[in-house]
């Protein structure tokens, strides 16, 4: 409804909303972005969307390709990103899969920070795994809320009370992503001083077809 009627106004007489159209065409751009997200959370879940297709990959090519694609969000939020991971780090895992890991985690970092905050990347390996994390210095969760942000459409209380848009999908679409992968995921947080993700890959994940229908953890 909202691109709709911003997109009305921009067409109406130019003398209807003198000096106002480019506002109007970028606030239908942000809404569009914000259903572009949905709908790609939306198809996520979708039995037949979580398939694991590995291939050799550096993890340092798709952690830079992800804080560029973030850049522009960050910097109209005033939010710094940090990216530490600057060294090779090969495995083998489904490339656009971790995208969207990545993609998923560095958009909350941002979307739950507050201006002059800072969101930093870090990589490393050990002995059968690469891990990865995004740490960010915003909000925070709550202690008891720590165990559910996981689970299909939680929000947190004060984030639902604010107008930080989301549907509650992507954290979940990131728990299943790693897990197919043969990894794990973790939180650590503390209110107002900022969260941690962490992700585990196997240096070699196995190619699997799509499950069946999504299951209740997600
Ligand atoms: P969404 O962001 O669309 O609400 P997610 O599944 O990505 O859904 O996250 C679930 C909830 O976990 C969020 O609503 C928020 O309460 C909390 N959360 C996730 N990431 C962060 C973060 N980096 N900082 C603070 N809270 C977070």
């Amino acid at each position: 409804m909202s691109i709709l009627g911003y997109l009305d106004m921009a067409l109406d007489a130019p003398e209807d909303h003198p000096g106002q159209h480019e506002s109007f065409l970028r606030i239908a751009q942000s809404n569009a972005e914000k259903l572009l997200s949905l709908v790609s959370d939306l198809l996520s879940v979708s039995s037949d969307s979580m398939g694991v297709h590995p291939q050799r990959m550096d993890l340092m090519d798709l952690i830079g390709m992800c804080v560029a694609s973030a850049g522009p969000r960050a910097k109209s939020r005033g939010v710094d990103i940090v990216n530490e991971a600057t060294r090779s780090l090969w495995l083998t895992a489904d490339p656009g899969r971790v995208t969207q890991v990545l993609d998923n985690l560095l958009s909350n970092a941002i979307k739950y920070s507050r201006p002059g905050d800072t969101v930093t990347l870090r990589a490393w390996e050990t002995g059968e795994a690469v891990c990865f994390s995004v740490t960010d210095t915003g909000i925070g969760i709550a202690e008891e809320d720590l165990p559910k942000i996981f689970t299909r459409y939680f929000r947190s209380d004060s984030v639902r009370e604010s107008s930080i848009p989301g549907v509650g999908l992507g954290l979940g679409i990131v728990k299943r992503i790693v897990e197919n992968h043969g990894g794990s995921v973790t939180a650590n947080s503390r209110p107002n001083l900022g969260s941690t993700f962490t992700v585990t890959l196997p240096k070699g994940a196995a190619d699997r077809e799509a499950e069946g229908s999504v299951g209740p953890s997600l």
